[in-house]
């Protein structure tokens, strides 16, 4: 039996919402059709208009500390994690996971507390692994069919130039992109207006502005500085916006960028747990309980901001990432989904998976996969289309078309060059080195990884 901290908050049900009780046998059904909840409980399903809601949480009394390995039955709270998994009826499906943290018995362990890991859900609805997939699949049942039918050819053209590049490997492209994301800066817009101030835009009003909303327990800002590619992802559009690049880290504007990070930590503006805070759902629960009055993330939270009935421009903003001096570009990276096909099957099966992959680029069908995933599509037209619903998508949209792909120096030897930067990321933030002796320590890896040419 779970504890009653266990359970998710009631949530958004409306009087027009359907909500069935889950039997025994309902929650088979539900397995069969959504087998990475095998291992959960099932609560109960929501059937609103636009969405269906599956609302699931853990089956074990207690978890393992990731950092120790002692069991913990200790629960020091939960929150609710919405992810999107697939779609039903042409609607998409949400599943709302209860997400226990747990306090790690061991007081000598560096972690204070922990979230359980629920057979590790963060593997199986890690942002980047969105059961994409699956997703397709249904799409290709209902709409790929139909749409490949009414097509001539493909062309790269009509794309965003980064969408392109980051499919495309030594002059020949290899995959499609099906949908792109970047990171923001989201902000809390009550909390800036009490404080009389306006969203930054350069480091020097980030800076400033994150230690006039330092009051405890709020922190100015919070951000993504883990020992993994999440940390290096977040520091991107700082350092390259900044004229910086992955080739050399030790030049001046790369130092200032994460001079810039170690500074609001020193000074308290950002916690030290921004060491262990991964983008989602640490930095979006931090925001949306109010301990955070800016975060960088990206549109990948607003189904967990729609779920607390946050709105865009009413309770929260996003402005893009300040840059060091005034009016200069912003060069974000570039996230997202690409969709290839491989060279396996028979011709037959070759033949529909090319329509297929075709289909997807239509303008209408790439506007509502997009929309399902929470991702802004390839082509600008498209985008377009999209703002006039959904507003909250701007600043991505405006970073896209000056986003730049990961892989363009390093192509797949970019995790190397990741995992460098973040150890310096790390290292820097705790104090262990000093800025540019972390970042020459970084240097001296990233000058032994070969390039290769990517786009
Ligand atoms: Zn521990």
């Amino acid at each position: 039996m779970l504890p009653q901290s266990a359970m998710p908050p009631a949530g958004a049900a409306t009087a027009a919402s359907h909500v069935p009780e889950v039997s025994g046998p309902g929650e088979e059904l539900l397995l069969m059709l959504f087998p990475r909840l095998r291992g959960l409980r099932i609560l109960l399903v929501e059937d609103t208009e636009e969405a269906v809601a599956i609302r699931a949480c853990c089956r074990a009394a207690c978890a393992r500390c990731p950092s120790c390995g002692v069991v913990s039955a200790r629960i020091h709270g939960a929150y609710a994690r919405v992810v999107a998994d697939g779609a039903a009826g042409g609607r998409p499906v949400l599943i709302i996971l209860a997400v226990r943290r747990f306090r790690c018995p061991d007081r000598s362990c560096a972690k204070a507390t922990f979230a359980e890991q629920a057979e590790d859900l963060s593997v199986r609805y890690r942002r980047h692994s969105v059961p994409l997939l699956g997703m397709l699949a249904a799409f290709g049942l209902e709409l790929g069919g139909r749409a490949g039918a009414r097509l001539a050819g493909f062309t790269t053209s009509g794309y965003y130039p980064g969408a392109i590049s980051e499919c495309t490997y030594q002059g020949k492209q290899y995959c499609y992109p099906i949908g792109t994301n970047s990171v923001g800066l989201f902000y809390n817009k009550a909390m800036f207006a009490a404080a009389h101030l306006q969203p930054p835009t350069t480091w020097a009003e980030l800076q400033a502005d994150a230690k006039k909303l330092t009051k405890a327990p709020v922190y100015g800002i919070a951000f993504d500085a883990t020992a993994d590619e999440q940390s290096t992802w977040q520091l991107e559009p700082f350092f390259w916006s900044a004229g910086a690049s992955l080739t050399n880290v030790t030049t001046p504007p790369f130092q200032s960028a994460l001079q810039l990070w170690v500074n609001m930590v020193k000074d308290g503006s950002a916690s030290k747990s921004v060491l262990n805070w991964g983008q989602d759902p640490d930095l979006t629960q931090q925001f949306m309980q109010g301990h955070a009055a800016m975060i960088v993330d990206g549109p990948w939270i607003f189904p967990e901001l729609n779920q607390k009935g946050w709105t865009y421009n009413k309770e929260y903003g996003i402005v893009p990432i300040p840059t060091d001096k005034p009016g200069q570009t912003v060069v974000a990276p570039l996230g997202g989904e690409t969709m290839d096909m491989g060279t396996g099957g028979s011709t037959e099966q070759q033949k529909l998976a090319w329509e297929w992959v075709q289909g997807m680029q239509q303008p209408d069908v790439m506007e509502h996969v997009t929309s399902l995933m929470y991702y802004l599509p390839t082509k600008p037209a498209v985008t377009e289309q999209v703002l006039k619903g959904g507003p909250e998508y701007t600043v991505f949209a405006k970073e896209t078309q000056t986003a730049r792909p990961r892989t363009t120096e390093y192509g797949a030897n970019y995790p190397k060059v990741s995992q460098a930067i973040w150890t310096a990321i790390q290292a820097a933030i705790t104090g262990t080195s000093s800025v540019s002796s972390a970042l020459q320590t970084a240097q001296g890896t990233i000058s032994g990884v070969q390039q290769v040419s990517g786009g």
